[in-house]
């Protein structure tokens, strides 16, 4: 019988949530889903120097966010809990003992001084098969001497003895075949002195303990795969090995190297799916929600940085992504971010969605800016008027507020060289005989008087436009004028006329 997938998005809680974070976590729930399969989130926090206050909650809330909750997580547990790994912490040191009586790994007494001696000494220094010998560690100390060490509780850290001269290769799902010299590999650390696991071992432990089949991962790691593999080996569990995926790296703009926070800080753009808050300076990052993204554009844009279904098609659902989403389809080149086509998404993705549910979105952004909204129909129908302008929510402020109010001002510069007595007396007669049954007889009515008063009907459109909207945007003016009503459209062209004529 095929072995149930199980996959698992494993990040440490230390800080805002990269975009490749949220990626790496939407392929695995994609391919779990696609398998009928479960998405175990697991939060990496063994690195206590590293942990910082709030990231975990926030990891929870982003991927809420996106639609994309786990089915297994320390707020909703499954059979394989914890789910922290800082609580899972007595279950790793047997593993490490058990390399070592094997023969697969080694104590080691160097202290942080004698490290820092060496890393001086050697320029990039690898604890590893050419320098071990000239450690103190209990390869190259004597048996009496390590027992007394051991018996004094002299601090030390247990490392893997990675092997000489071997070839670990293994097939990646996304790369294909890869393999590394083992003369290129450390001794890494899996125990700490204080008897906390490194991530290498926490992270083999716990992939066999939760009986994760597939591991989707970010590039990044791939260096990290011969030890992760020596250590499956090792534990005597190579025949329930996962099978590995690395995920192409998400580029900068220019295509050179890792998209960091650094660069969104650079070229302006946000980097983080949601806003993240440094506890200990309080400086906000803004992430992709904050900026007004909605979470269907994000997750769609997301899934297109090295994955397409191999047609032209761009624009996906969730839903759609489930059934479709195919490991064969992810490619093995980075994929370069590009925020020009993630505000497309936004934009592609509010012009489909419905009035009704971007209203309650909108209204957040209108409050922002004072803008109470009373009437929910009102706003609708303002929202199917006007959202296939909109990039990013808070386009739909400028795009909106003349709806709600006055213009606070007028574009002048339109306006007043071209502003005659003559275009003030037409549109007092206009005033006085509205007629805004709908927008097309409107259209026809202003066109007549126009001609009764001698001007052509385009030489009064954008004056009227400036009237009502303050600038020139939007839709079509004579929609404007029947959804403001005969009352409101009639006060903003005498203001206007007053503001025009001053
Ligand atoms: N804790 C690692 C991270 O922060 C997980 C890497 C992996 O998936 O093996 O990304």
């Amino acid at each position: 019988m095929e072995k149930k997938v199980r996959v698992r998005f494993a990040p440490s809680p230390t800080g805002g949530l990269h975009l490749g974070g949220v990626r790496t976590a939407l392929f695995n729930y994609l391919f779990a889903k696609k398998h009928n399969g479960t998405f175990v989130l697991r939060i990496e926090d063994t690195d206590q120097s590293r942990f910082v206050e709030g990231a975990e909650e926030y990891i929870e809330d982003c991927l809420n966010w996106c639609g994309i909750m786990p089915d297994e997580s320390s707020g909703n547990p499954g059979n394989f809990g914890p789910y922290r790994q800082s609580e899972r912490k007595s279950s790793y040191k047997k593993f490490a003992e058990q390399l070592v009586t094997d023969g697969y790994a080694y104590y080691a007494f160097d202290t942080p001084e004698e490290l820092d001696a060496k890393r001086k000494e050697i320029p990039n220094f690898q604890y590893g098969q050419t320098t071990r010998m000239h450690m103190r560690n209990s390869l190259s100390l004597s048996h009496d001497e390590v027992a007394e060490l051991l018996e004094n509780e002299i601090p030390h850290v247990i490392r893997i003895k990675v092997p000489e001269d071997e070839n670990v290769s293994f097939k990646d799902l996304i790369r294909g075949d890869v393999a590394f010299e083992t003369s290129g590999v450390d001794d890494k650390v899996l125990l700490k002195a204080d008897g906390m696991p490194t991530y290498h071992l926490a992270v083999v432990v716990d992939d066999k303990a939760m009986e994760i089949t597939h591991i989707f991962r970010g590039e990044e790691w791939l260096p990290s795969a011969p030890v992760h593999i020596l250590l499956w080996k090792y534990l005597g569990w190579e025949n329930i090995m996962p099978q590995w995926a690395h995920l192409p790296l998400i580029l900068k703009p220019d295509g050179n190297g890792k998209l960091s926070k650094r660069d969104g800080d650079r070229l302006g753009f946000p980097v983080y799916a949601m806003n993240w808050t440094d506890p200990k300076t309080g400086d906000v990052t803004t992430g992709f929600k904050e900026l007004g993204f909605l979470p269907e554009a994000f997750v769609n844009m997301l899934a297109m940085l090295g994955w397409n279904d191999g047609t032209e098609q761009e624009l996906f659902g969730l839903a759609e992504l489930e059934e479709k989403f195919s490991l064969e389809r992810i490619s093995k080149a980075g994929a370069k971010f590009d925020f020009e086509k993630a505000k497309w998404f936004n934009h592609e993705w509010i012009k489909v969605t419905p009035a009704a549910e971007l209203c309650r979105m909108v209204k957040v952004e209108l409050q922002k800016e004072n803008i109470e909204v009373e009437n929910d129909k009102y706003l609708i129908h303002v929202l199917e008027m006007i959202k296939d302008r909109c990039f990013l929510l808070p386009d739909f402020i400028a795009q909106s507020a003349y709806f709600f109010d006055l213009p606070k001002a007028y574009d002048d510069a339109a306006i007043k060289a071209k502003w005659t007595p003559e275009k003030a007396a037409f549109f007092e007669v206009y005033a006085e005989n509205l007629d805004l049954t709908s927008a097309e007889i409107a259209e026809i009515a202003f066109k007549a008087l126009a001609e009764k008063h001698g001007f052509k009907a385009g030489e009064l459109m954008l004056p009227f436009r400036i009237m009502l909207v303050g600038g020139k945007f939007g839709p079509g003016v004579f929609d404007i004028a029947v959804t403001l009503g005969v009352e409101k459209t009639q006060l903003r062209i005498e203001k206007a006329i007053q503001a025009f004529n001053a």
